[in-house]
């Protein structure tokens, strides 16, 4: 019996091949297959700049700094996610503020966010940026967002290192994928091997602004413009016949290298072709779960909410630990022992040593009852009818 881990890469052929054509190349880094992958990502989100960088976190990272996020702004993040999600803003030197999720959904509630916008703004430090975090693949509640950006103008920098592949239907009936609404500044991804798609490491930000897409690219590559139309000493940058110096580059921003290669965007393109079909498989596996654990009295999943196609990075299952008799740690090792793995999506961040003292647990109780109650079974495409019955029958027997 093999082990089942909660989350796994899936490597055909045709991605092997992507990845030795590359290594066969010119470029290994800073070459075509670059943008090769930004321009699939638009074409799958819908999004109209995209730019590649070395993981999620630096993604998150660069989006910050586009964003204008600096010492002593208010970003508000919610409490039920991965910490990098807090950490980029952090890096710039903004204060976090946690607002706590919709016990339904999972994700940030748009009204705790009202909450927080409002009090910011009567004290006179109105919040800097806003970032919403698709919990394990369900888009937040975009259009509450969208009219919480427009009273408030916050910069919105979407977490959707779960959701790459959702989609959701707005009041009119309109159908936005992940990455396609333009009231968002920037999406983020990650192409960690646990996510949907991997690039071994690897991450992107999508954006409609031409501006902040330049913005990340520059800062993605040490700060350094290369592009003459783009130089601020024209002295030095141009020969008297007005053409470039073909030395010359010029570092405009204190930038990084959070470049990816050209190895691992090659990966991320031949993966990405496998993206739409993979999140029905996904789809599937959470919806066995859901018909043969109906029974279980302790146990539920997460809402649904109206119009959305979830992408299921995550199969989260809430269980009351403490009616069923058992504790969390006792189900999880039960589940180890019959070759099973399972996780707990998140550690609220403000229980963080680091962030201790930041937010009042009486302001995110949701939160913190989630928590307590939160694991995520084995969910990934290539999972089985046998291996899904195995996860179902054992965490029967592990409650029972
Ligand atoms: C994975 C993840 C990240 C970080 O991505 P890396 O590629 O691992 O750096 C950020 N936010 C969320 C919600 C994630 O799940």
């Amino acid at each position: 019996m093999s082990f089942i881990p909660y989350g796994r890469q899936h490597i055909t052929d045709e991605d092997i091949a992507a990845v030795v054509e590359v290594l066969k190349s010119d470029y290994l880094t800073q070459g075509p297959a670059i943008e090769t992958f930004e321009k699939a990502l638009c074409q799958e989100t819908g999004a109209q700049f995209a730019v590649a960088c070395s993981n999620g976190t630096t993604a998150l990272h660069l989006a910050a700094i586009a964003g204008g996020i600096g010492p002593g702004d208010r970003v508000v993040v919610p409490p039920i996610t991965f910490v990098a999600s807090a950490n980029c803003a952090r890096y710039n030197g903004a204060e976090i503020l946690f607002a706590d999720i919709d016990p339904a959904t999972l994700t940030m509630s748009p009204l705790v966010c009202r909450r927080i916008l409002e009090k910011c703004a009567a004290e006179g430090r109105p919040v800097k940026a806003v970032i919403t975090v698709d919990l394990a693949g369900h888009p937040c509640d975009m259009q509450a967002f969208a009219l919480l950006k427009k009273e408030f103008g916050f910069v919105w920098i979407q977490d959707a290192c779960h959701s790459i592949g959702a989609s959701w239907e707005d009041n009119l009936g309109i159908r936005w994928k992940v990455g396609e609404f333009p009231a968002v500044d920037m999406t983020v991804y990650s192409f960690h091997p646990v996510k949907h798609i991997t690039t071994g490491e690897g991450g992107m930000i999508s954006t409609h602004s031409e501006a902040l897409a330049a913005n990340m690219r520059l800062h993605r590559s040490h700060g350094i413009m290369r592009d003459p139309a783009g130089f601020q000493n024209p002295s030095e940058a141009f020969a008297a016949d007005g053409s470039a110096n073909p030395w010359y580059y010029e570092m405009q921003k204190l930038g990084f290298n959070y470049r990816i290669t050209d190895i691992q965007a090659a990966l991320g393109t031949s993966q990405l072709r496998r993206l739409a079909e993979n999140i029905v498989k996904r789809q599937a596996i959470v919806a066995a779960y859901q018909s043969r654990l109906a029974g279980l009295p302790w146990l539920k999943f997460p809402q649904v909410a109206d119009g959305v196609s979830h992408a299921y990075h995550l199969a989260v299952v809430q269980i009351d630990f403490a009616a069923a008799g058992r504790t969390r740690a006792e189900v999880m090792n039960r589940l180890k022992a019959d070759e099973i793995g399972t996780q707990v999506h998140y550690i609220p961040i403000p229980m963080m040593p680091y962030y201790a003292g930041t937010v009042d647990s009486a302001e995110i109780p949701d939160s913190l009852a989630y928590y307590r109650q939160a694991l995520s079974l084995p969910c990934f495409p290539q999972m089985g009818e046998a291996e899904i019955e195995r996860v179902c029958s054992s965490l029967k027997k592990a409650l029972a």
